[in-house]
């Protein structure tokens, strides 16, 4: 069996920063190209694998913390994980790192204004009239990325361009053919 090469591309910004829409469509297209593809999507996590936990400083930890864990179980069996999560925390993103290795960080970029402008699922609205507390961007830290392997300005591209932009990372990381080449004869 040919063991194909696992990464994890993990997805960090605001929300309604774009990730879940950029995440789900570069899924698509690898699935498209025949590759093994996990996504690990923030608020289904919540829903199961991290159910319980808060959005204290530990409890985010933890929650990214776990994530990564399967994350790093994937990868090293040779999936494709697209993790969307805020994980406004350097330091633990850090950690995921260099726990699983095969690692792109790709921020996805947009000004607050922007996502709030979004407000994708009614969050913000909530987040300002108090009925959320410790919501990233408003009353919680967002510690961006230094050195993301790639960057997309949300507020300055469109879907297709973002996902294009992190298609075109992965085909250099993925430098692999997914199907044997036919040979060709003669010529
Ligand atoms: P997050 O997962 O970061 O919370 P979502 O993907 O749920 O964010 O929402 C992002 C919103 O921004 C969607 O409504 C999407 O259509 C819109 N959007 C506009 N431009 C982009 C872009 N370049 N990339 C991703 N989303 C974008």
């Amino acid at each position: 069996m040919i063991q194909e090469t696992g990464l994890t591309v993990w997805f960090t910004g605001l929300s309604g920063a774009g990730k879940t829409t950029i995440s789900r469509a570069v899924a698509e297209q690898l699935r498209r190209q025949g590759r093994k593809v996990e996504v690990l999507d923030g608020d289904v996590v919540r829903e199961f694998l991290t159910k319980g936990l808060g959005f204290s400083r530990e409890d985010r930890d933890e929650n990214v913390r776990r994530i990564a864990f399967v994350a790093s179980l994937l990868t090293r069996n040779g999936v494709i994980v697209l993790v969307s999560a805020i994980s406004p925390y350097r330091q633990m993103r850090e950690h995921v790192r260099q726990l699983i290795g095969n690692f792109v960080e790709v921020y996805v970029q947009a000004p607050l204004a922007v996502c709030e402008q979004r407000d994708v699922k009614g969050l913000y609205k909530k987040a300002r009239a108090g009925q959320i507390k410790n919501f990233t961007g408003i009353d919680d830290p967002y510690e961006p990325p230094e050195q993301p392997e790639v960057l997309c300005p949300t507020d300055q591209e469109t879907v297709e361009e973002s996902v294009a932009r992190v298609m075109r990372h992965l085909e250099v990381e993925l430098d692999y053919p997914v199907f044997p080449q036919p040979l060709t004869v003669g010529h």
